[in-house]
């Protein structure tokens, strides 16, 4: 079966979120609106028009320096220090995203090409919780008093670094930067943050409704700009104390590159993934509930998410039908304008994303494996980066698009006969970042979670886990430390051993 033509939102379609207000572009530096000291602007664009939105402030080398000296002064001052002002402060600030999440939502639906529905369902109210989850763990975490020896008194505390450089992509703009900001400032560290300068919008709101709530100039600073310069700058900054990164692992090396020739951050590393979704051969009376979750998985977001389930696994006795399956449910999602809320899926970032997905696609083609829904580039009239949900079946594990991260909405269909097959298969990746496991066996549930190399395993149901679990990954998807539960607190801390003699 060949499907080519998924339900495109055309005219007429239903109701469209309001046009936005692109109410703040320069950077935000020691609790004020500025400009880039170069002067320099860059344009950010609209994915689905390929049209740009606004000029942004392109903050240089200068301009990191400027807010890291914030930030360390800001430190320095102890106004963060309390924990009673950093939770009513961040409390507020959740409040204040809530108060304003329809604007918020839009900004990351233009400005990312996301759509508008999950921007509003899901990235948005995440954002929300992540800042009053940590503003409500800030003063329920207690030090240590050490077993040490009599006639001393150990005390093992934990302090914030300091200042924080933040780095993140493009794909979930505000989540991404409240995945660090959150658990950063929580610990009572200043944050200098650089959004993606694909999506930097939602930043500058976020560090203005930061100062709204009552977070002390200088606390929380952002300079957008573009990776070799503006990122670099922070990697490097001798003022700043540690990186979060969120990006590509090549990038992710860079980070320890800058690391290592400037302070010795502290650098924490969450890359990019390859994903096995493994359906085991028990499954054949639930074919179609799974149908439905790999295509989530894989389609989500465009498929540009470090854990896209993009490599499913399926015994080769279910294989046929489940591909078939697969396809249609694929094929039923519908890709359209971001702003539309019928539309299910939107752009990809870029153009160069949208000819790195054809890239793969054909070479896959070319190679023996059959395209059987989406593989074509959709709506370029609009002048926006559509390709639809794409499913590749008859892929090798040696073929590229089955071992590469493509972040775009492509999945590649691979059998296996063995459940020692499967694992291996899964595990032949140089990425750990994210595994599904499908089986109604508890025993090879266990054996197989176990055995994938992967930060996160999920038994019957693609997830991330929630705000509860840690989350990051292993071998090159990424080290130092998670986004998520408390375990995220204590990456932007540093242990304090106190040791008093009694005399
Ligand atoms: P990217 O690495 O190109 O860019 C990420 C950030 O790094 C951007 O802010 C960019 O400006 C900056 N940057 C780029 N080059 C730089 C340089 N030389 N020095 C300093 N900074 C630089 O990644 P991307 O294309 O924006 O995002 C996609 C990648 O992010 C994928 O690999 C994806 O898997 C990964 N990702 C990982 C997670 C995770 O939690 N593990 C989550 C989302 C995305």
């Amino acid at each position: 079966m060949t499907l080519n033509t998924p339900p495109v939102a055309g005219p007429g379609a239903v109701r469209t979120a309001p046009e936005p207000t692109v109410r703040r572009t320069q950077a935000f530096i020691g609790g004020a609106f500025v400009d880039a000291q170069s002067g320099r602007t860059f344009p950010t664009f609209a994915p689905a028009t390929g049209r740009a939105l606004a000029e942004v402030a392109d903050g240089g080398a200068e301009d990191v320096d400027r807010a890291a000296a914030a930030g360390r002064a800001a430190f320095d001052s102890g106004l963060w220090a309390s924990p009673s002002v950093r939770r009513d402060a961040l409390m507020r600030l959740a409040d204040l995203v809530e108060i304003h999440a329809s604007e918020l939502a839009v900004l990351d639906a233009i400005d990312a090409g996301k759509p508008i529905t999950d921007c509003e369902t899901q990235d948005i109210p995440e954002v929300a919780h992540l800042f009053r989850w940590y503003a409500e763990a800030i003063d329920k975490v207690f030090g240590k008093v050490s077993p040490s020896v009599d006639g001393a008194l150990g005390v093992i505390s934990r302090e914030p670094v300091g200042v924080v450089g933040i780095v993140v992509p493009w794909n979930y703009p505000a989540v991404m930067l409240s995945f660090k900001a959150a658990p950063a400032l929580a610990a009572g560290n200043c944050v200098v943050a650089k959004p993606a300068e694909q999506a930097p919008l939602s930043a500058l709101r976020l560090a203005e409704l930061a100062a709204e709530a009552g977070v002390p100039s200088g606390v929380f600073n952002v300079v957008p700009g573009n990776g070799p310069t503006t990122g670099r700058a922070v990697g490097e900054h001798p003022l700043i104390d540690a990186v979060a990164f969120t990006g590509s692992t090549e990038v992710g090396r860079a980070f320890l590159r800058y690391s290592a020739d400037s302070n010795l951050k502290n650098v924490v590393l969450e890359l990019g993934g390859k994903s096995p979704q493994i359906v085991m051969s028990d499954m054949k009376d639930d074919l179609e509930a799974i149908a439905a979750d790999l295509a989530g998985a894989a389609f989500g977001n465009a498929g540009q998410n470090c854990t896209a389930g993009s490599r499913v696994l399926v015994a080769n006795s279910l294989r046929e039908e489940l591909t078939e399956r697969l396809a249609h449910a694929a094929a039923r999602i519908r890709v359209g304008d971001p702003l539309d809320y019928a539309t299910q899926m939107g752009p990809l970032i870029e153009p160069a994303s949208l000819a790195r997905v054809s890239r793969y696609v054909g070479e896959a083609a070319g190679s023996g494996a059959t395209v059987r829904v989406g593989g074509q580039a959709v709506l370029e009239e609009t002048g926006g980066y559509f390709y639809p949900p794409t499913v590749v079946a008859d892929v090798t594990p040696d073929l590229p698009i089955a071992r590469d991260e493509i972040f775009g909405p492509v999945v590649s269909v691979l059998g296996f006969d063995a459940e020692e097959q499967a694992v291996a298969i899964a595990n032949d990746s140089s990425y750990g970042l994210a595994a599904t496991l499908w089986t109604h066996d508890v025993d090879v549930a266990i054996r197989v979670s176990r055995r994938v190399r992967a930060g996160t395993v999920a038994v019957n149901g693609y997830s991330e886990g929630d705000i509860t679990t840690p989350f990051g990954g292993h071998r090159m998807s990424g080290f130092g430390g998670r986004d998520s539960g408390v375990e995220a607190l204590e990456q932007y801390t540093e242990l304090k051993t106190t040791w008093f003699t009694l005399r």
